[in-house]
């Protein structure tokens, strides 16, 4: 006999259009099939680079710093021209920023320069752990080296939630995550992190909103990242150890003084280090305003539905919300589009998407 699921009853978002607080529109810097993650000499300069990282930068954020901060420190040992010279890191988003102040922590000199500062991926990204999918196309070799690091940073992410993180104090949290349907682990499912006994099994609950939409659906006890409280402390963090930022774009690797760089670019990779492997993956969330007050919308919601594109063709989308600010939906994956402004017909997609689910 199998035994009915509990009910979980869900305050649903407000999606009326005077709801909508902003349309958003950023790019994922996605390389395709490795993200790069290594130390190169080129002219005399050591380059360690870091980007590439696609939808699951945040996911894997303290795992590659560590790892990119360890490479250098190897290469370093065998390169000892390298040793204690002034550090430039280009980039100021999750990566660069991170990068910045775990070598300052080393007692290393560091600096940062950066195209763009505040108007970013790593602020606008929606903060959800991303699931197994980190490693689906990827060689053994660089499969087993993401679940180590993804495992790595969500092992930071928990003190952080936990508040035993040594100073970083605020940024991640304990939340339910939802994830529909829930009977199909091959869509969704945290398994590298349950098998690691970070994340307990899922259990299999339904979820109500009270507008006669309930959902068998997976739950997981998972973390939730806030990416622009994360990005602020990190901004702080940078500040009170008088790290300088500098607005400017870096067209070439000599630009700079500096013999030692860390390349944090994200996309603007594609360009600087010359890397025609970087493919754009244009993404639109939209934020919530005039929501009921915390702590109604505690929860993430992951859910794949089927729906018929503009062409009339069915197609596999998502329906996202996350608390980010009041609320936050989410979202399109379009590859290989750079643009801002391109594709804005995806903001009713989602919202109707979105008011179809709730
Ligand atoms: C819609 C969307 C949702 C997302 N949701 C999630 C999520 O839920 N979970 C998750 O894990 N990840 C998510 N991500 C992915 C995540 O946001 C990124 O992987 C991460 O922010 C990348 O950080 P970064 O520091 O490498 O790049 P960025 O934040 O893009 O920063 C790059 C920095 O380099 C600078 N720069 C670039 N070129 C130059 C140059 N030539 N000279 C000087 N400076 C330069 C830029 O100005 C910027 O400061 C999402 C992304 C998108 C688009």
């Amino acid at each position: 006999m199998t035994s009915t699921p509990p009910i979980i009853n869900l305050t649903p978002p407000r999606l009326d259009e005077d709801c909508i607080a902003q349309r958003i529109t950023c790019i994922r810097p996605k390389r395709a099939k490795a993200l790069k993650l290594e130390g190169q000499i080129v002219d005399g300069k050591l380059i360690m680079h870091n980007y590439g990282a696609g939808g699951i930068g945040w996911t894997l954020l303290f795992g590659l710093v560590d790892h990119s901060v360890r490479q250098f420190e190897e290469l370093v040992a065998s390169n000892p021209q390298f040793a204690n010279r002034p550090i430039r890191i280009i980039g100021a988003g999750c990566m660069g920023l991170y990068t910045a102040i775990g070598l300052h922590k080393k007692g290393y000199q560091v600096a940062i320069t950066a195209k763009e500062i505040e108007d970013i991926t790593s602020y606008k990204a929606a903060g959800i752990v991303a699931p197994s999918k980190i490693t689906t196309g990827k060689s053994a070799h660089e499969a087993a080296l993401i679940e180590r690091l993804a495992l790595s940073a969500y092992a930071t992410y928990m003190a952080i939630a936990n508040g035993t993180h040594p100073y970083i104090s605020a940024g991640a949290r304990h939340i339910p995550l939802y994830a529909y349907p829930g009977n199909d682990d091959t869509d969704f499912t945290l398994t590298h992190y349950v098998t690691a006994g970070l994340i307990s099994p899922p259990t299999t609950v339904m979820i109500d909103f009270g507008t006669g939409k309930r959902y068998q659906v997976a739950h997981y006890e998972t973390l939730f990242i806030d990416t622009v409280t994360l990005m602020n402390r990190l901004h702080d963090l940078c500040r009170t150890a008088g790290i300088v930022i500098t607005k400017a774009h870096v067209t070439h690797f000599n630009d700079l003084v500096e013999d030692v760089i860390f390349n944090c670019s994200g996309l603007g990779a594609t360009a600087l280090n010359s890397d025609a492997a970087m493919v754009p993956v244009q993404g639109h969330l939209i934020a919530l305003k005039h929501q009921p007050a915390a702590p109604a919308h505690e929860y993430i919601i992951h859910a794949r539905v089927q729906t018929v594109g503009r062409n009339g063709y069915p197609r596999t989308e998502y329906v996202y919300f996350v608390p980010k600010g009041e609320g936050m939906l989410g979202t399109s994956y379009i590859t290989c589009q750079a643009g801002l402004d391109t594709n804005a017909h995806e903001f009713d997609r989602i919202l109707q998407r979105a008011r179809n689910f709730f």
